[in-house]
């Protein structure tokens, strides 16, 4: 079953006509990789999902309601969160403080912030060894993380991770590869957005290209990641 329907989405920044009739499909359970160069919109397709810049036509349906028009909270409280580019942390706040703004104004049951609290403590053991740190002295790697883990505690059905591995370095890369794939497995759909196309290509169900605001190609992870052609049109860095 599809848990996210984006239907010919058309985006605009004021008269810039940046997406479109953009259409997307994500299969409940699955992990789907939205790749293409820098300035193709993908942040903007993450942006209008989530309901900061809403698109003007098109229809946007998250577990079978229409969120098109819907203001960034009011996606987010029906299970959808987004870890943003630049790994966003409070950096004078600890970083059990950070967690707390992740569920915060959700209304969850005190037992399920503990269970999600000690799965994420169990994905990120650093994140426990530092909880009385200030967010804003941890390295880049320690603060992605805690950007995933506070987006993983407002208890989402569906994650959508914009470039998490920028700027990281080749470890932590792979570490990251790894927990997104166990958070995956646990049964949190994921949207990952990312420019490092092998990487995001060889741990997805399914992916699509994007180029100029448009899905130029779509397939499973493995048969993009071997379609030389479209790799050069469109992959290529630079
Ligand atoms: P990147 O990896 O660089 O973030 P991207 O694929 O995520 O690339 P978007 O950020 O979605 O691309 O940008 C798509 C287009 O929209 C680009 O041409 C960009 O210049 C333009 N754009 C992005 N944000 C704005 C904005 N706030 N106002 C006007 N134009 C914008």
């Amino acid at each position: 079953m599809s848990l996210l329907e984006v239907e010919a989405i058309n985006t605009y920044y004021g008269q810039s006509h940046i997406l479109h009739d953009l259409s997307l499909n994500v299969e409940e359970g699955d992990l789907v990789t939205l790749v293409g160069r820098n300035g193709a919109g993908k942040t903007t397709t993450l942006k209008s999902i989530m309901g900061f810049q809403n698109p003007r036509t098109g229809t946007i349906t998250f577990d079978g309601v229409d969120i098109s028009d819907n203001e960034p909270h009011e996606t987010s409280q029906a299970g959808v969160s987004i870890i943003p580019e630049h790994r966003r942390v409070f950096p004078e706040l600890t970083v059990v403080e950070n967690l707390q703004l992740g569920h915060m104004g959700h209304g969850l049951p005190d037992e399920r912030v503990e269970e999600l609290t000690g799965r994420i403590y169990d994905y990120f053991p650093r994140l426990e060894e530092r909880k009385q740190q200030r967010a804003g002295v941890m390295s880049g790697g320690e603060q992605q993380m805690l950007a995933i883990a506070r987006g993983l505690l407002s208890d989402p059905e569906l994650l959508l991770v914009d470039e998490p591995t920028e700027g990281l370095m080749p470890s932590l890369v792979e570490k990251l590869r790894e927990i997104l794939q166990r958070i995956n497995d646990d049964g949190i759909t994921i949207l990952l957005v990312e420019q490092n196309v092998e990487l995001a290509l060889d741990i997805s169900d399914y992916g699509y290209v994007v180029d100029e605001g448009e899905i130029k190609a779509q397939g499973s992870g493995k048969e993009l990641a071997q379609d030389e052609d479209i790799k050069n049109r469109y992959l290529a860095l630079g």
